[in-house]
């Protein structure tokens, strides 16, 4: 028997117009799904009911669509890399930390495990997992509950630097082809999963790190399966150069010559495109390049502005029409979050030209997500849609005053208020708390894992050391 839940009355609700084509505010009504599928947005829902929710004082809107994260790296290297990098490398790399600090299997999983609990508790439905594939990767995120388009990364070379000066390419003999079977491997596996959440991104790890061939056998794969077409590129300077010295063209135009971008291409970043004032180039086409061929970008302000980068004017981005979401490279691992950040560094970075707007940047970590997914029924409140939605608490004292709930939760509230969060109409967060994954559990694992590849690595404090000292105890 498939159930019905319905939440009744809810106070407000941020519900799809497809008139208007915007999300849109609806005070006072029901929200109800049968099984996986929305069926009642607003007004009164008459159908049996299984489940009923009061929802006098709750905001009830769609689930966040993470479109960029590692959850095998981000919450483990916490600590390590807020604030610690090569300065005459962009900060980029952080290769002594990096070399040192090898993840085996159990530490890659006791990441994913707390950073898929972390994300379900900001509201996070839906993720694109770029990870280098890793045993019981499935198993793992089949508990987490939520969403998941697996991108299992695959390159051809390895970055290192030797002198601190210069990313230098570790390029493997077979230029990547074990790496790609893999996760050919693990891509067959994930659609064919019986969680049924599970879909396959083609995802060629850097566009500088694979070779041509590789990235045209990704493009082929692509085409011939109709999976998203993922790649790290135009994210950071020394890439851009190492692509101009390569290629004789900007890293967006070298991916439109081989035919890497369309619509169904998302780019990690894009943040170094012929528009970023620190590139000295000759031409401006790359944002007309990705908006002409319907590519997508993944926009993750706050990983770059620890390291002191900026992607200066997200506004342009949007108002050329490159499709731009949202997702979450580093920690915390906080869409809401994110959507902040970008809104103020567009102000601080362009000024009166910025044009984003908190709608602008909802929409990104909503529905321009859905589009390069291909899917119609995710990322808005819309009957037949997914039944994929988080729930607030309106009487949280960080909700108040009660005016404008979007722009309170994106500028004040953020993951606080949350009370619940589904995904396929199934509960994978309750009273603030992650259903599934134990994240208590999870975050003392997480810890312990930590420590171990610390003191594996020796040295680890040598290279990043704490922010304080450790003191002595001190008597009256
Ligand atoms: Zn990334």
């Amino acid at each position: 028997m498939t159930e019905t839940t319905c939440i009744r009355a809810a106070d407000w609700i941020i519900a799809w117009d497809e008139h208007k084509e915007a999300h849109t505010y609806l005070r006072g009504g029901d929200v109800a799904w049968t099984g996986d599928r929305l069926r009642q947005v607003g007004g009164r829902f008459d159908g049996l009911v299984d489940t009923e929710v009061d929802g006098s004082r709750l905001l009830v809107m769609p689930g966040l669509i993470d479109m960029h994260c590692h959850p095998t790296q981000t919450p483990i290297f916490r600590n390590f890399v807020e604030e610690w990098g090569n300065p005459r490398l962009f900060f980029s790399g952080r290769q002594a930390f990096r070399r040192n600090f090898i993840q085996d299997d159990r530490a890659l999983a006791a990441s994913a495990r707390y950073a898929l609990a972390e994300m379900a508790a900001s509201g996070i439905t839906t993720i694109f997992d770029l990870s280098h594939a890793y045993p019981g990767w499935l198993d793992i995120l089949e508990e987490s509950g939520l969403r998941v388009w697996v991108a299992p990364m695959f390159r051809s070379a390895r970055w290192y630097a030797e002198t601190g000066q210069q990313t230098l390419y570790d390029w493997a003999d077979d230029g990547g082809a074990a790496a790609f079977s893999e996760a050919q491997m693990v891509m067959d596996a994930a659609e064919v999963h019986e969680s049924g959440l599970f879909s396959a991104v083609v995802a060629p790890a850097q566009i500088d790190t694979c070779t041509e061939a590789l990235l045209h056998d990704s493009i082929a794969l692509a085409e011939e399966t109709g999976r998203p077409l993922f790649t790290h590129g135009a994210q950071s300077y020394p890439e851009f150069h190492c692509m101009a010295q390569r290629h004789n063209m900007s890293p967006i135009e070298f991916m439109a010559e081989i035919g890497f971008l369309g619509e169904k291409t998302i780019i990690g970043h894009a943040v170094f495109t012929d528009e970023h004032p620190w590139i000295l180039w000759p031409r401006n086409h790359d944002l007309k390049l990705l908006a002409e061929t319907g590519s997508s970008i993944a926009h993750c302000p706050t990983v770059f502005i620890r390291d002191g980068t900026v992607l200066h004017h997200i506004g342009a981005y949007m108002d050329a029409g490159v499709n731009v979401t949202l997702g979450t490279d580093t920690h915390p691992q906080n869409m809401l979050e994110e959507i902040r950040v970008a809104e103020l560094l567009a102000r601080a970075s362009s000024g009166p030209k910025h044009s984003s707007s908190t709608t602008r940047l909802f929409n990104a970590a909503t529905i321009n997500a859905a589009k390069l997914l291909g899917r119609d029924d995710l990322g808005r409140l819309a009957p037949g849609a997914k039944a994929d939605l988080v729930t607030f608490n309106m009487d949280h004292p960080q909700m108040h005053p009660v005016r404008d709930p979007l722009r309170t939760i994106v500028h004040q509230a953020a993951e606080r208020a949350i009370e619940s969060v589904y995904v396929d109409g199934r509960s994978i967060l309750s009273g603030g708390q992650p259903t599934r994954i134990d994240w208590q559990v999870a975050g003392r694992e997480l810890t312990r894992q930590q420590a171990r590849l610390a003191a594996e690595a020796g040295n680890i404090e040598e290279i990043v050391p704490l922010s304080l000292e450790m003191g002595q105890p001190r008597g009256a």
